[in-house]
């Protein structure tokens, strides 16, 4: 069977051209066709030696997942979905603004978690997606919009920050996700800084300092609650690593990260965890974490049981972080129009766990 090259960080690549009888420098050189050029096509790999390219092509391929869709909502982002085989779907979406492009990649086809706000977890848990997968919605979009971006400046480099943000719990798909975040970071592959390239985690704290030890990059931590007993109904995993340990964790985490904050992500449920008492709760609680605040107005999806905060409520809850001195931002609602917002990420997850068909037959009765 061959092998898919896209499974491959620069150290295995380098182990793979020395199985086929290869010099390690022809690692690099794949590298850069494959991540670089967006190459798959090793015919076309024109300073390989004829021999080498025939060899690749009886024992290798360059595979990503296949498109399903594509759509662009009026603000410009892009949304796609993603076969990842056995009907399965995965989505990925890009956010450009003024002077970057973020994309934001899926990590696992649903989401084992299970928050109770967020509609990957309602769908259920199918599996965790391959290095290939994952560093395929990458390899994709350069590609894609290299294309739409034909003529404009923008087009040598559309995607400058990924964010780990799309389906799925980067921390618990841990050694897929660190072997595409090596890709992201290497320079014969994208080159993006570690600062640029976010992992977001609902707070899986031994993975949170495995991260730390084996590629520290920015960090989010979706936060949610100023409390246990709260954050335990929206979070369920607080029962095993509540906020204390997740606290102590991130600042662990910012002895060698590449940031010197903890982004906490908080989303706005109207009349659950959006009050001022809440903001002077959370005040309290992450006085002594250097952290910064994004607050996401909840995004709305069927029989979700939950609201969007009013923009009042959202502003009162900002003025109160701000006024504490911590940094906070709203996060602005991007791709309404083609349900590409944090938490609408849906794609299609044939469940294994019969989490989403209990919950329909619950609510039948
Ligand atoms: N599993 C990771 C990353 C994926 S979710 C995590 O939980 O951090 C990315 C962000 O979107 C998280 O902060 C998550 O809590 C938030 N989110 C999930 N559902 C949402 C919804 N319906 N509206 C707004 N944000 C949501
Ligand atoms: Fe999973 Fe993140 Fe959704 Fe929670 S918010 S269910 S951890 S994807």
């Amino acid at each position: 069977m061959s092998v898919n090259l896209l499974d491959f960080n620069a150290k295995s690549l380098a182990g793979f051209c020395n199985e086929i009888g290869e010099k390690p420098f022809r690692a690099r050189q794949l590298l850069r066709w494959i991540h670089r050029s967006g190459e798959a096509d090793f015919a076309a790999m024109s300073d390989l030696a004829k021999g080498l390219r025939d060899k690749l092509s009886t024992a290798a391929v360059v595979q990503p997942p296949r498109v399903i869709s594509d759509h662009i909502a009026t603000d410009g982002t892009r949304k796609w979905l993603l076969s990842v085989g056995a009907g399965n779907g995965i989505e990925t979406v890009f956010i450009p603004e003024t002077h970057r492009g973020t994309l934001c990649i899926s990590s696992q086809v649903g989401c084992a978690l299970a928050c109770s706000f967020c509609s990957t977890g309602r769908q259920g848990f199918n599996r965790n997606l391959t290095v290939a997968e994952i560093i395929g919605q990458l390899w994709w979009a350069n590609k894609a919009l290299a294309e739409e971006f034909e003529n404009e400046p923008l087009r040598e480099r559309a995607v400058t920050n990924v964010v780990m943000m799309g389906m799925g719990e980067p921390l618990a798909n841990f050694e897929n996700v660190v072997t595409a975040l090596d890709l992201m970071l290497d320079d014969n592959a994208y080159g993006l800084s570690r600062r640029r390239v976010t992992v977001s985690t609902s707070g899986l704290v031994p993975a949170m300092d495995r991260l730390r030890e084996r590629c520290p990059v920015a960090l989010a931590v979706s936060l949610h609650a100023p409390s246990d007993r709260l954050r335990d109904q929206l979070v369920p995993i607080n029962k095993k690593y509540p906020i204390k340990e997740l606290l102590a964790a991130c600042e662990r985490y910012l002895e060698s990260a590449p940031r010197d904050f903890i982004t906490f992500e908080y989303v706005m449920l109207d009349g659950v965890n959006d009050s001022v008492s809440h903001a002077r709760e959370l005040v309290q609680l992450v006085r002594h974490t250097p952290c910064k605040f994004n607050l996401i107005p909840f995004n709305p999806f069927p029989d979700s049981g939950y609201e969007r905060s009013s923009p009042e409520a959202v502003t009162h809850f900002r003025d109160v972080l701000v006024q504490a001195g911590l940094v906070t931002t709203v996060r602005k609602t991007r791709g309404d129009d083609i349900a590409a917002a944090c938490g609408q990420l849906a794609g299609k997850v044939l469940d294994k766990t019969r989490r989403a068909s209990r919950r329909s037959s619950e609510t039948a009765r």
